[in-house]
């Protein structure tokens, strides 16, 4: 992983990081609630709620064993992160009391309130949360479906299609192309493009210096990129074409047999495809009727409410909050905020109001990072950036800043993932 990170340095983070529990302010009352995904979101909304009011009974509907981690997945696909690091488990969750269900939900009753799983079993709610990440629009790019994402990878969730990606750049031989498909906004983690590009820049760099990489992506611009083109200028200069929309960046097929990516007015046959398709919410969130027309869950950005669905709220990628980001820093700065009304709710406890924390780290090469971190608060019900707390990595920024930020990156991953599974 990036230098300068030790095993010590990191145990002190977790050992400080902030806890998801406020104080036990409702230990006799109860309620139910039961929570839709085991990600960044879901996982820290139940154990939150579970550590506020442990007479609420709390069950988390994970979809595996283990979940896997985005943020860092991008140095597994440039070769210098393990799959096995990104990963985490439910036992801390089980030992605070959370009831863990391993399984798919199906479908909500939101007048019974109830939810349905895939294996038929059926669960009240008094308060439903859902936090499933992000589902993809897969009809509008030519010769592509869910169905070949087996040969043509997104690895926006990761795991098997980040496995899956990494396997396919390693096969490519030196001198062959790589070609990644973005997609426009909304979207997770916007800047995790820029980075992916960068990590395999950085592995042909080392492991294939013949090979190239084209970026067809369908916005104007792309996150943060004064920075990287600042990095990709001198650390792999010559390697990166990169076609926004008005340079025929917008992809209209891909042949999945013949990895052949299609513009209006070109056709370029790449050895690897990273397709990343448009973005909403996931599948439970549109079937809960807590999705609008636009695929993203209103809410209540006091409370992470549903605007369209009584006592149930989103959180997560799958809500729309803008200026928050889909990112998971915010994912779990949200999750309290949830977590501390539905306590309030079942408990009629006073809670504090909420404030949130996004910060973002990308990588443009092992040491080479940037920050763009932000606190929000509530005001007059509307998510406002504190300016005041805006921490950006400036462009021309020296060696040791770079090592710095990169350094950041890390102790965030393991901080935040020590605090919300650890
Ligand atoms: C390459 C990459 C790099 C990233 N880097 C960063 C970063 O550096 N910093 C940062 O802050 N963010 C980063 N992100 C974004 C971050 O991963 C997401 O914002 C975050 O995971 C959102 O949390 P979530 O709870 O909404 O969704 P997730 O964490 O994806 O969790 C959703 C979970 O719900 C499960 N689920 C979905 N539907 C169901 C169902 N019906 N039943 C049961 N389970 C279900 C899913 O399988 C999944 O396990 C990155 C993303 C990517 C793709």
């Amino acid at each position: 992983m990036t230098s300068g990170w030790s095993r010590r340095t990191v145990l002190g983070l977790i050992a400080t990081a902030p806890t998801l529990a406020l104080p036990g302010i409702a230990r006799a009352k109860g309620g139910r609630v039961v929570v839709v995904g085991g990600g960044f979101g879901g996982s820290a909304a139940a154990r939150t709620i579970k550590r506020l009011a442990p007479g609420i009974e709390v069950t988390l509907i994970a979809r595996d064993t283990s979940f896997v981690c985005c943020p860092g997945s991008n140095t597994v696909i440039g070769g210098f992160g393990r799959i096995e690091d990104q990963t985490v488990g439910y036992d801390a969750l089980a030992k605070d009391g959370v009831t863990i269900i391993t399984g798919r939900a199906e479908a909500v009753d939101t007048d019974a309130r109830t939810l349905r799983l895939a294996d038929g079993s059926v669960l009240p709610y008094d308060k439903l949360v859902l936090s499933p990440g992000i589902g993809f629009f897969w009809d509008e790019v030519e010769g592509v479906s869910a169905a070949t994402a087996g040969r043509i990878p997104h690895a926006w969730q990761a795991g098997e299609q980040t496995v899956l990606l990494r396997r396919q750049l390693e096969a490519m031989p030196d001198g062959g192309t790589f070609a990644l498909v973005a997609p426009v906004g909304p979207l997770r983690c916007p800047p995790a493009v820029g980075e992916r590009v960068s990590l395999i820049a950085h592995y042909f760099k080392t492991a294939k210096p013949k090979s190239k990489i084209i970026v067809f992506d369908a916005k104007s611009k792309f996150a943060l990129q004064p920075l990287f083109e600042e990095a990709w200028a001198a650390l792999y200069p010559g390697m990166i074409d990169y076609r926004l929309a008005e340079s025929d960046g917008i992809v209209r097929a891909i042949d999945p047999e013949t990895r052949t990516v299609a513009t209006d007015f070109d056709d370029v046959a790449a050895n690897v495809v990273n397709f990343i398709p448009r973005q909403r919410a996931g599948d439970i969130a549109l079937a809960a009727g807590t999705a609008d027309e636009t695929g993203w869950c209103p809410v209540d950005p006091a409370t992470f409410a549903s605007t369209r669905v009584p006592h149930v709220h989103v959180i997560g990628d799958a809500a729309f909050a803008p200026p928050l980001p889909k990112a998971a820093a915010a994912a779990v700065s949200v999750a309290e905020t949830c977590a501390q009304a539905i306590v309030r709710d079942l408990t009629q406890t006073d809670v504090a109001g909420p404030q949130w924390h996004a910060g973002c780290y990308s990588l443009a090469a092992p040491g080479h990072g940037f920050e763009a971190s932000t606190d929000f608060h509530l005001a007059n019900g509307q998510v406002v950036v504190d300016e005041a707390t805006m921490r950006r990595t400036p462009e021309g920024a020296s060696a040791v800043d770079l090592q710095a930020a990169a350094d950041k990156a890390e102790l965030w991953l393991r901080g935040i993932m020590g605090q919300v599974w650890g």
